[in-house]
């Protein structure tokens, strides 16, 4: 029999006519994200995509990189043959990770419905020859057993497996668009770009750094973050964009309390004109509602004034502790924990304005020239692209 990795998705399924374009997607993706040492082909079967897997597979490796292709509901490693269900028998008992189990089911499930047997039938069947097999030491037990038979009947075809793993689920990166994310060297905007990534949204990221004024830390902070998600888009690209002269700028004319709303406002902007490069159709920023002074209602509202693209805040309603919970999980907090110096501490107000006033912003912002300090920085600003990492 063959070595498979079965996956399984949900939301694609609904997706009616775009299923298609969907399960595409997930075989793309898929296909990124696994090594070709590792797998033979990938093959779309009823409802579900199958990895034809080599031998000596390293399945550590491939467990982690299925479970971090968004889309996969959840994945199972098992086997794959043309065989009679008597057959089929004799396989699983081969192949059963516990020989003797104290309690056991077979869950089957037909995905051709010309096959003569319903799934009820084909479980009773297998059942009543495993029994024989485990010369009836081990119950049947359909409520909560400890060895539980998954097949799945295809048209000639026949899958079983033992073991579900959950995987995050979402759509496949790629189906929902694009999306440029400002990120920081923080816990929050890596974790909001997962959030988007996981939705099926490319993201493009824009960092804002101000070197050489401060140490390059965020600057390789950022690096060391998107490779970590690369791992769930395959590649990615940032915009590195000097923002020191911009700061200076703002604090030798304006208000030192509005300085912070001032260069969000900048970040925006600059941010807007690369989705538009981008074609991207939307900002996504890692502001959580009133965690710190620049993330008020009030302030929030000022900064989003700046641009006409919409603004997207996946952790707006998220308390920290979750979020540092998520960063764990998806691999940025090792990164986001390293100490580094992030621009606005570069003229940092003693007391910033947590309740901003649009037109007072407006009006300090008449004595900016918007267009040359935009345009002056992005004709400055490195691009760095990262392709999937060979090993995981
Ligand atoms: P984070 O943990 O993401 O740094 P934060 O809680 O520190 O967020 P702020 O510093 O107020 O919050 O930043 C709010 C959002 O503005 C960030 O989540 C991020 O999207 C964006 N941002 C802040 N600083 C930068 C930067 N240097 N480059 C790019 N985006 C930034
Ligand atoms: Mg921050």
């Amino acid at each position: 029999m063959e070595k498979i990795a079965i996956i399984h998705y949900h939301e694609i399924a609904l997706k009616g006519k775009n299923r298609d374009f969907f399960e595409f997607a997930l075989i793309k993706n898929l296909k990124k994200s696994l090594t070709e040492k590792n797998y033979e082909k990938i093959e779309r079967l009823y409802g579900r995509v199958v990895v034809f897997l080599k031998d000596g597979f390293a399945k550590d490796e491939v467990s982690e990189r299925i479970k971090n292709v968004f889309g996969v509901a959840n994945f199972s490693f098992g086997y794959f043959g043309s065989l009679n269900l008597k057959e089929l028998a004799d396989q699983i008992f081969d192949h059963l990770p516990n020989k003797n189990p104290v309690s056991f089911r077979v869950t089957a499930k037909r995905s051709d419905k010309s096959y003569p047997k319903n799934s009820q039938q084909i479980s009773a069947e297998l059942g009543s020859f495993l029994i024989e097999k485990f010369e009836k030491k081990t119950k049947v037990d359909l409520k909560n057993p400890e060895l539980n038979c998954f097949v799945e009947i295809l048209s000639k075809e026949t899958i079983f497996y033992f073991h579900k793993q959950k995987a995050y689920g979402g759509l496949p990166v790629g189906t929902s668009g694009k999306v440029v994310s400002l990120l920081s060297s923080g816990f929050d905007s890596p974790v909001a770009s997962w959030k988007m990534m996981r939705r099926g949204a490319k993201v493009v990221f824009v960092h804002f750094h101000s070197y050489p004024y401060t140490k390059k830390t965020s600057y390789e902070n950022v690096k060391k973050i998107t490779s970590e998600l690369n791992k769930y888009q395959f590649e990615s690209k940032v915009y590195f964009v000097p923002f020191s002269e911009i700061q200076k700028e703002i604090s030798t004319k304006c208000d030192s309390s509005q300085r912070v709303i001032l260069y969000r406002r900048f970040m925006m902007r600059i941010a807007e004109k690369i989705a538009q490069d981008e074609r991207a159709k939307a900002l996504v920023a890692g502001d959580s509602l009133a965690q710190v002074a620049s993330q008020t209602l009030d302030n929030i509202f000022v900064i989003s004034e700046a641009v006409k693209i919409p603004i997207l805040r996946p952790l707006i309603g998220e308390n920290k502790e979750d979020i540092i919970e998520l960063s764990k999980k998806i691999g940025t907090y090792e990164f986001s924990s390293q100490p580094y110096e992030d621009c606005c501490s570069l003229f940092l107000p003693k007391f910033p304005e947590t309740h901003a006033n649009l037109a007072k912003i407006v009006e300090m912002e008449k004595k900016l020239d918007i267009l040359s300090m935009v345009s002056g920085a992005i004709n400055k600003m490195e691009i760095w692209e990262i392709k999937n990492s060979v090993n995981c």
